[in-house]
């Protein structure tokens, strides 16, 4: 399909506007149509990500395998091991594990017993390790399912406002199916995500601002003819892309032996990979692969920038943006998009919303990678510092299966350790001088 010229709306960019006008339509699996999660109105697959009628957030809906629950978990399990595995719940063609592209997800599942002894906990305690995919954070599944939406509406060039993970998953992404990328980041990441987002060799562009600054840039971009026939992952491509967390509550559970956990800890930075793994455990209930029972999501913020657990605490239904200052740079949006629905997942699930302080990230950090020898990145540390606090708070109960996501790799955030992670000793190479070390 050849790109063509964006229509001067504010909710939608590209080619298949033309294409849904002219009535051709674009095939995605299970995907049938986009639907309003405000008014529930329902719009042809495209590059739209806003009600027409009420300007809320669209989501993907499906026509799912229903009705043979025993055959669709033979077919998955029979499938590859990575995301695709999942192909018949998600909004990409059935040929996808075919096509060019980085095969993320599948990632381990790691029973933490060592740790659950120093936390108190006498349940199981699992942690989700999404540090080993293939740019080592969970951003690999969201991405995979833009690039799948890119090429059904043909877009070219892929692009993202990115806290740092993103930027990276999007330049590696594009680079192995041969599309063009360019994407945008604060000025001030740390040098591992911005070496990480540059080296696939797509343009990165560096804002001077926030986040926010940056995100409300790109929606500028988008409306300009700069941006035509631009895929945004996170943004004309939202809903496609927030389908890829669905994958994560796929993993646990059938990781866990087709069983749903009690108690989930999740990241949030604009809220979309919380929402999005409660949509999916919702489907395996639906779909009959997991026996239906009680779950609960609790949220994870850091203490300089905690719009979500700010109202959590407070007992409203609206986010106040916030100013970030924080290490956990991954997580910092001060205005995040899906915090008012973070809330009702919560506050629905009976779970919470919390935040730890930048000492106590860097604590949870080193604690991970001394009892379980993983190596978090901030977020992570962000995520099991909230987890201990509600442990110690008697908000999470420690008798029960908890899963704690890890969403990214130490080696991208080391600042935040490296100040206090060094050598024991440093020696002249001689037996003596080890021995005048007392570590014999
Ligand atoms: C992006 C990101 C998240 C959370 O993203 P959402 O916007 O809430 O979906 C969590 N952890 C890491 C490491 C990330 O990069």
């Amino acid at each position: 399909m050849a790109v063509q010229a964006v229509e001067s709306s504010t909710t939608s960019s590209g080619p298949a506007d033309s294409a849904a006008a002219a009535g051709s339509s674009v095939s995605l699996g299970p995907a049938v149509a986009l639907s309003c999660r405000e008014c529930g109105e329902r719009f042809p697959l495209g590059p739209i990500f806003a009600c027409a009628e009420c300007f809320g957030p669209l989501e993907v809906a499906y026509d799912l395998p229903t009705g043979d629950p025993e055959g669709l978990r033979r077919r998955i399990e029979a499938g590859p091991n990575n995301i695709w595995r999942y192909a018949p719940l998600l909004p990409v063609p059935a040929d996808v594990a075919d096509k060019p592209n980085l095969n993320p997800g599948f990632t381990k599942l790691v029973k933490a017993d060592n740790l659950a002894r120093e936390l108190g906990v006498t349940g199981e305690l699992h942690i989700k390790d999404d540090s080993g995919n293939p740019t080592h954070s969970f951003k690999d599944r969201v991405v995979a399912q833009a690039v799948e939406a890119a090429r059904a509406f043909g877009f070219t060039t892929l692009s993202c406002s990115s806290t740092g993970n993103l930027a990276g998953a999007v330049g590696a992404a594009a680079a192995r199916a041969g599309l063009r990328s360019c994407t945008f980041i604060p000025h001030d990441l740390e040098q591992g995500k911005v070496v990480m987002a540059a080296v696939y060799g797509g343009d990165l562009v560096a804002i001077e601002g926030t986040y926010d600054d940056v995100n409300r840039f790109c929606s500028e971009l988008i409306g300009d003819p700069a941006g035509e026939g631009w895929g945004f992952v996170n943004v004309n491509l939202r809903p496609y892309y927030a389908e890829g967390s669905k994958t994560l509550a796929y993993e646990i559970c059938e990781q866990l032996g087709w069983r749903l956990p009690d108690q989930l800890v999740i990241p949030i930075a604009s809220g979309s990979q919380l929402t999005k793994i409660d949509k999916g455990l919702k489907e395996l209930i639906e779909l009959g692969l997991v026996e239906d029972k009680p779950y609960k999501i609790f949220g994870a913020q850091a203490e300089g920038c905690s719009p979500v657990s700010t109202a959590f605490k407070a007992g409203h239904d609206v986010v106040r943006p916030q100013k970030p200052n924080t290490i956990a740079k991954s997580l910092a949006i001060g205005n995040p998009a899906d915090g008012p629905y973070v809330l009702d997942i919560a506050r629905r699930t009976g779970g919470a919303v919390e935040d730890v302080n930048d000492e106590q990230v860097v604590d949870a950090i080193k604690l991970l990678a001394r009892t379980e020898g993983i190596f978090a990145e901030t977020a992570g540390g962000v995520t099991l510092g909230v987890t201990r606090k509600l442990l110690e708070n008697g908000v999470l109960d420690p008798t029960l299966t908890t899963v704690v996501l890890n969403t990214g790799d130490g080696l991208k955030t080391l600042d935040a350790v490296a100040p206090t992670s060094g050598p024991t000793a440093v020696i002249r190479p001689s037996l003596d001088a080890f021995r005048d070390a007392g570590l014999a």
